[in-house]
């Protein structure tokens, strides 16, 4: 029998679920990725993740041929509409299913389920494989069989029902001889970037290293210091993460691997490795938080949060501007701006605080600034990015009390006490004092002047009072207190 495995999120060659699976079931397998046109047709011309993926899949090629010892098998890849490109395929290959990775983003549901029914209708199947989480969906609820709503007994029963089943990898070894030489008619190997539509852009090179060997790279490098995650996580100007957002949305490194290994470091004592782990535990966390409430993904969470009234207007809009352009006044907000726009990456501790700036300082809808982030991070992840905006504006599960208002400036002072992460993305200010480097406005005439700073020209005076802007919060969300 002959199968076809869809790559789709799940760019490797090893400990893969959909792969493993056709290997064992069908005597022929053909591998393809789609370039999907319904995705990449809403995309800005130059994207940091479609170079990542087309890097990504040379390695992947390449390591299906490896894999197969033939020079033959390798990915069919097609740039079109997939939802109808997949069945097509199968039917001319003669494939009597489909394997994939499942996927629970609504966008991604409504294609598979378009999929599925083309390809019944000339008998074949769709077969889709847990792959992207550790759990998913409802093999943890709580104990009245609801979903968890709240993270820390989520973590809890995460933990107690964690065993060698849900870590155990997929092994793809063993059955490679069933991988098929692409068929003459078929497009084989990978298409440049500029076939798809794309170009390379300086401004937007890619500076994380990708494909599974470049996962590897990164995992090796954090493996060195895991143990001391826990420490170092909250300080932008250093070392901390793991930078393995992108290889765990495209994956290239498998979530089942980085689990269990962080989980055995755990269990011998390594408290970085448990916070480390903690977060893997939120990602799977707000994965199955959309597929239980997918209503969410473009609403409020809770309700009652619908009822706040947004900033609009001219102001509204110079606002919004300032934001997402980096402009604020406030050098922690601008500086984190110009981190993801340069790299595509945002530290965690700087994307709550740009968020709550963006929802508490300046009153505009949490919407526009997740899909800010959605364009720019490389990481982008729709349960992650929209559980972390629901939670800097309190309409989120589990979220901030919404009386609870960061203040940059604090933030600064406490996270970057030395303005080392400032000084990296503003050079503007890179000479003001770490006393001053914080509230500029607040410095001395003199300390500007020898630091050759001047507040609206080269570098901007804040476009909010923090305590006047946080006073008006409260007022804006009592409206959910009434609602309540
Ligand atoms: P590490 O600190 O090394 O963490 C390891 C992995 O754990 C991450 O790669 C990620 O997969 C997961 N993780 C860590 N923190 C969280 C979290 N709070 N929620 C869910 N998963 C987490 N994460 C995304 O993966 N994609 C997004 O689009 C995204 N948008 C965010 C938006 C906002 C407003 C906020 C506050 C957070 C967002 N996060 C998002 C969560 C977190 O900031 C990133 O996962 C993390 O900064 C990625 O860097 P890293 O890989 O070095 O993380």
């Amino acid at each position: 029998s002959r199968g076809l495995v869809w790559f789709r999120r799940d760019l490797r060659a090893h400990d893969h679920p959909a792969l493993h699976h056709a290997l064992r079931e069908c005597s022929e397998v053909h591998c393809v990725f789609v370039f999907d046109e319904d995705i990449l047709s809403r995309l800005p011309r130059a994207d940091r993740r479609v170079l990542f993926i087309h890097e990504s899949l040379l390695e992947l090629d390449q390591a299906l041929r490896t894999l197969a010892q033939d020079a033959h098998v390798g990915l069919i890849v097609l740039h079109a509409s997939a939802r109808t490109a997949v069945p097509e395929l199968a039917h001319r290959l003669g494939a009597q299913a489909v394997y994939a990775g499942r996927d629970d983003e609504p966008g991604a549901l409504e294609r598979d389920a378009y999929v599925r029914t083309a390809l019944a209708q000339h008998g074949r199947e769709l077969r889709l494989f847990k792959d992207h989480t550790v759990f998913e969906r409802s093999e943890l609820l709580t104990q009245a069989a609801s979903p968890y709503t709240v993270f820390t007994p989520y973590k809890k029963a995460w933990l107690r029902e964690i065993d060698g089943y849900f870590l155990a990898s997929y092994a793809v070894a063993g059955g490679q001889g069933n991988l098929a030489p692409c068929p003459p008619w078929a497009q084989e190997g990978v298409p440049s970037l500029a076939a798809i539509g794309f170009g390379p852009s300086a401004e937007l090179a890619l500076k994380v290293p990708s494909g599974t060997s470049g996962g590897q790279v990164l995992w090796q490098d954090f493996t060195a210091r895991i143990d001391t995650y826990d420490r170092a996580r909250d300080f932008p100007a250093v070392k901390g993460p793991s930078y393995l957002g992108v290889h765990l949305r495209f994956g290239t490194l498998s979530i089942r691997e980085l689990a269990r290994d962080a989980y055995k470091r755990m269990r011998a004592g390594s408290q970085g490795a448990a916070t480390w782990l903690s977060e893997l535990i939120w990602r799977d966390f707000y994965l199955q938080l959309m597929a239980h409430f997918p209503h969410a993904m473009e609403r409020s969470f809770k309700p009652a949060y619908d009822a706040i009234a947004w900033e609009t207007g001219a102001q509204a809009e110079a606002l919004w501007v300032a934001w997402c352009t980096g402009r604020t006044g406030f050098p922690l907000v601008d500086a984190a701006m110009e981190q993801l726009h340069q790299t595509g990456y945002m530290h965690n501790r700087l994307r709550m605080v740009v968020a709550s700036f963006l929802v508490k300082d300046l009153g505009l809808d949490w919407r526009r600034g997740e899909a800010h982030f959605a364009e720019w991070l490389n990481d982008y992840e729709l349960a992650s990015n929209n559980g972390g905006w629901q939670w800097a504006s309190s309409s989120g599960c589990d979220a901030q009390p919404w009386f609870r208002i960061f203040n940059p400036v604090t933030q600064s002072l406490k996270f970057d006490p030395q303005g080392r992460f400032l000084r990296r993305y503003l050079p503007q200010l890179a000479a003001l004092s770490e006393k001053h480097i914080h509230a500029p406005w607040a410095a001395p005439a003199d300390a500007l002047q020898a630091a050759g700073v001047v507040l609206g020209e080269n570098y901007p005076l804040p476009i909010v009072d923090h305590a006047q802007a946080r006073e008006r919060t409260l007022a804006r969300y009592a409206v959910v207190k009434e609602q309540a």
